[in-house]
């Protein structure tokens, strides 16, 4: 693919940031296009219901919401590309050009640009969980749980995705172990009481998994340790879901632009900018305070609005 794709503003990430920011960008009147990456639509997109995003009274789905969000974009006059961003080159050369590769060999080129890539789930990084990946250990309940109807399942973490994954999968599972490696949750104190209340939920404190256990057919148990006390004790599963949380999406910036020691891109307080002009950050990719769909959307929108302020300056000089 030969032609350079030119958009005045290009917006990395197809998530409640990336979606806001071009809403925004668009009906600013500035040239806008967004590139949705491997998750169109983003994290909320493997979730189900949502109740917390302003403006519904009712709960909603997740999916159905980006679906929406990424429609008012479209309609709002936003061109939207099916790639994935794998190389950026900030401008050097006084140009003001800033180019963009994609896995599909298009180069983009634009003069302001809004990075949303947001997060992405971790793993422990021991060696049975990525020998049984997909062989029973997974990261998304509502993307596999249907797999593990009737049968003992284990969730790992104390968030409130950790909390919502079990929720999920008690609807189905016949029982659904939860370990956390501290003695309270992390999460929302409406969702821990729903899972301290589940009569189908059984909470284990201060364990972490040793190991997991499986044959050629896949997970069959795992070992869990008692960090205060030292103990191991094996217990049967056929399902480990993985829940400690998210990384961001930062690898292709390194080098590039300011991160802190977990990979969050760094911008000064209260702003969305980074340290290359034009260059603005926003939602789980640069907080990792608040992560929520609305805060994105917030942050998103302070992007596409001094990032349509930075090409005002530009023509005018
Ligand atoms: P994301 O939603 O992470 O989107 C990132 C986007 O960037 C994706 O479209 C991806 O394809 C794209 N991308 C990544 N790399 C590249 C690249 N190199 N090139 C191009 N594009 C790229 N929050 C709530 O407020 N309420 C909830 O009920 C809720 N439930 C949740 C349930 C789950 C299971 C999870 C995981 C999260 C939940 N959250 C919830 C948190 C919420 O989903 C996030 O805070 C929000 O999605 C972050 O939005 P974002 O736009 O910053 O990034
Ligand atoms: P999180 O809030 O960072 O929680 C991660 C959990 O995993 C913590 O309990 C942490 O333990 C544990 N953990 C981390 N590393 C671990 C390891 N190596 N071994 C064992 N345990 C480990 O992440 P999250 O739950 O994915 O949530 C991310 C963001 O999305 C949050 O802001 C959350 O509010 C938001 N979210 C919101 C909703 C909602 O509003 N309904 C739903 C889902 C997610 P410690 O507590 O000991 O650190």
């Amino acid at each position: 693919m030969s032609d350079v794709f030119h958009s005045d503003l290009i917006i990395l990430g197809s998530g409640p940031a990336g979606c806001t920011a071009a809403i925004y960008a668009a009906r600013a009147g500035v040239q806008t296009a967004l590139v949705q990456g491997m998750q169109p639509g983003g994290q909320l997109t493997i979730t189900t219901e949502v109740e917390n995003y302003p403006g519904f009274s009712e709960i909603i789905q997740g999916p159905w919401l980006m679906q929406e969000m990424q429609k008012q974009a479209e309609n709002c006059g936003t061109e939207m590309k099916f790639d994935h961003i794998k190389e950026v080159q900030f401008s050097e050369d006084g140009s003001d050009v800033h180019k963009l590769i994609g896995e599909s060999g298009q180069e983009y080129t634009c003069y302001s640009l809004v990075i949303c890539t947001g997060a992405s789930a971790k793993w422990l990084g021991i060696e049975s969980e990525e020998k049984f990946m997909s062989k029973g250990v997974s990261g998304c309940a509502t993307c596999d749980g249907a797999f593990f109807r009737n049968q003992d399942v284990l969730v790992v973490g104390g968030g409130n995705t950790a909390m919502e994954e079990a929720l999920y999968l008690a609807n189905g599972c016949k029982s659904v172990t939860m370990i956390h490696r501290r003695d309270e949750f992390r999460g929302e104190v409406v969702l821990r009481e729903r899972v301290k209340k589940h009569e189908k939920i059984n909470i284990i404190w201060n364990t972490e998994l040793e190991e997991i256990l499986g044959d050629d057919m896949g997970v069959t148990g795992a070992k869990l340790r008692n960090n205060q006390t030292g103990e191991v004790t094996e217990q049967n599963f056929m399902g480990v879901f993985i829940a400690i949380g998210h990384k961001p999406n930062t690898d292709l910036f390194k080098g590039k632009l300011e991160m802190d020691e977990t990979g969050y891109l760094q911008v000064p307080a209260g702003t969305v900018h980074t340290k290359v002009p034009g260059v603005f950050a926003a939602g789980d990719v640069m907080d990792h305070t608040y992560r929520q769909a609305v805060t994105s959307a917030g942050f998103g929108c302070m992007a596409a609005l001094d990032a349509a302020r930075y090409l005002d300056e530009r023509q005018q000089a």
